[in-house]
């Protein structure tokens, strides 16, 4: 058995039995007793795949994503990791409304707001959000359909709390204004997701056939979306610093 994942092995008199952990800036150690059948090893590395993984997801977590921010946990400056676009986030309260700005210095987004403002700075931000996330994955979601043949009746997009997206019966796609700060192949995945939806209400083994024809690495990515919460800042969720 091979388990192809890298390790610090450490040896300690003090063990009784063998543990993994994992530590910043050195990733998964196994602690083993002295004495201890070092070909036991890759089948403790293979009893726990699951947490190995989540517990490296989790050292992987930005803080929390990154970016500059105020004191109050707003943004100075937000990025969507779905198209790479980065803005630049000013608060202005002599200004009289919201306003974008695209020049030579990249893209800006002006609110009419103080940033000490919080919760009346964050309204807008999300209602700015809202609006880049509508002209953003709506046609992805668009391209994506022609692509695969698989038509929709109606989209829109909605900051939710719970759903990444959603197909009603009527053929209604509902995404997630989050989904503009996941990498690309999950934002896609989710859309691939309800798309299929379109085709085959349910999660039967034909919904998932259709799946993996439209996106052969699924698996990986519907498991990556098991913590995809990761990715979204908290000025976004609600969840400051
Ligand atoms: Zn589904």
């Amino acid at each position: 058995m091979s388990s192809g994942i890298a390790y610090t092995l450490k040896v300690s008199r003090r063990s009784k039995h063998a543990r993994l952990k994992m530590v910043p800036h050195e990733g998964l150690v196994v602690v083993v007793p002295e004495g201890y059948d070092r070909k036991q090893i890759p089948v403790l590395l293979h009893r726990y795949a699951a947490w190995i993984e989540r517990a490296a997801s989790r050292l992987e977590r930005p803080q929390p994503d990154g970016k500059p921010a105020l004191p109050n946990g707003l943004p100075c400056l937000v990025g969507f990791r779905s198209t790479g676009e980065e803005w630049q986030v000013e608060y202005d309260p002599s200004r009289r409304r919201s306003a974008e700005r695209n020049g030579a210095g990249g893209s800006s987004i002006l609110l009419p707001v103080d940033g000490s403002e919080r919760d009346a700075a964050r309204d807008l931000l999300l209602l700015w959000l809202r609006k880049r996330a509508a002209a953003i994955l709506v046609p992805m979601l668009e391209e994506q359909s022609e692509a695969f043949g698989l038509r929709y009746a109606s989209a829109g997009v909605r900051l939710q709390k719970s759903r990444w997206g959603s197909c009603s019966t009527r053929g209604r796609i509902t995404l997630n204004t989050k989904l503009l700060f996941l990498p690309p192949e999950l934002a896609r995945y989710i859309m691939t997701h309800e798309l299929c939806h379109t085709a085959e209400m349910n999660h039967s083994d034909s919904f998932w056939r259709l799946v993996e024809r439209h996106d052969p690495l699924f698996r990986q990515h519907d498991r990556a979306m098991r913590d995809g919460w990761k990715y979204v800042p908290g000025w976004v969720t609600g969840h400051y610093l």
